[in-house]
């Protein structure tokens, strides 16, 4: 039974569930977010794009083996989780130079990245997300060096997998970003979402941007491409 809403963000709602002290429910909103809340809109559907596109990566996650805080999707827009303790910490690993890598580096974008990437980004909205290191992940947040290690490989692998399900549906994984959270055992797993909201994806042939850059940069209907994802995943994912 859905408790009380413990947290609401741009995309999601939060809430307790009544006699589960370990788990949570995400509830998935329409709104679309972009440049740090700066232009927003609303969809219809989307939440129940991403909360289905997000189930499908994660079940495909937990079959590979990566520990994550997915259980189960409980409705369109609702799926239940464990509750962990979000680290602060935006991952992001690229593949593909695109977004803010391009700004940053003078690199072209759709550049092809000699080995993946792993970046870490302070999850701060008044700071707009700043570009960190190692050490100052260190001092603002609870990590020691293993956790920001472990968390290294794990986007390197999660990364494998992921281009990997992606190509199977004629997809290219340019980037994604990651969150991950500690379980009340103190375990790190993957938290959040993982869906066009946060990954860049291009068209294997044709470099379709199917991604929320259709958002962003005012270049196609959001829905439609998100429900081509959505399809494609259902055809190879159980969930
Ligand atoms: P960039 O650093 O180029 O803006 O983003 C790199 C990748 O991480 C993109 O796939 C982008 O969607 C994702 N990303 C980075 N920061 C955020 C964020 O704050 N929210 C979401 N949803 N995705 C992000």
């Amino acid at each position: 039974m859905k408790g009380s809403l413990l947290y609401e963000g741009k995309a999601k709602k939060v809430y307790s569930l009544i006699g589960e002290e370990y788990e949570l429910i995400l509830e998935y909103k329409d709104e679309a977010t972009a440049f740090n809340g700066k232009k927003h809109q609303t969809f219809r559907g989307k939440g129940r794009l991403n909360n289905l596109i997000s189930a499908h990566v994660f079940s495909y996650l937990k079959l590979a083996g990566i520990p994550t805080h997915f259980i189960q999707t409980l409705s369109d827009t609702e799926q239940l989780v464990k509750q962990s303790q979000i680290i602060p910490l935006e991952v992001v690993v690229r593949n593909v130079a695109a977004g803010s890598m391009t700004r940053r580096l003078g690199l072209e974008e759709g550049t092809e990245l000699p080995e993946p990437i792993v970046e870490f980004y302070y999850k701060s909205d008044d700071l707009d997300d700043p570009f960190i290191n190692d050490e100052h992940a260190r001092m603002l947040m609870k990590v020691d060096q293993s956790d920001l290690d472990h968390i290294k490989a794990a986007a390197h692998k999660i990364n494998n997998h992921l281009q990997v399900m992606f190509s199977e549906i004629e997809l290219r994984l340019i980037d994604f970003k990651l969150e991950f959270g500690r379980l009340h055992d103190g375990s790190i797993v993957l938290s959040d979402e993982i869906s066009p909201d946060t990954c860049r994806l291009w068209d294997q042939d044709t470099n379709r941007k199917m991604d929320k850059d259709v958002f962003r940069n005012d270049i196609e209907d959001l829905v439609e491409i998100y429900e081509i994802i959505l399809k494609r995943l259902e055809a190879i994912v159980h969930v």
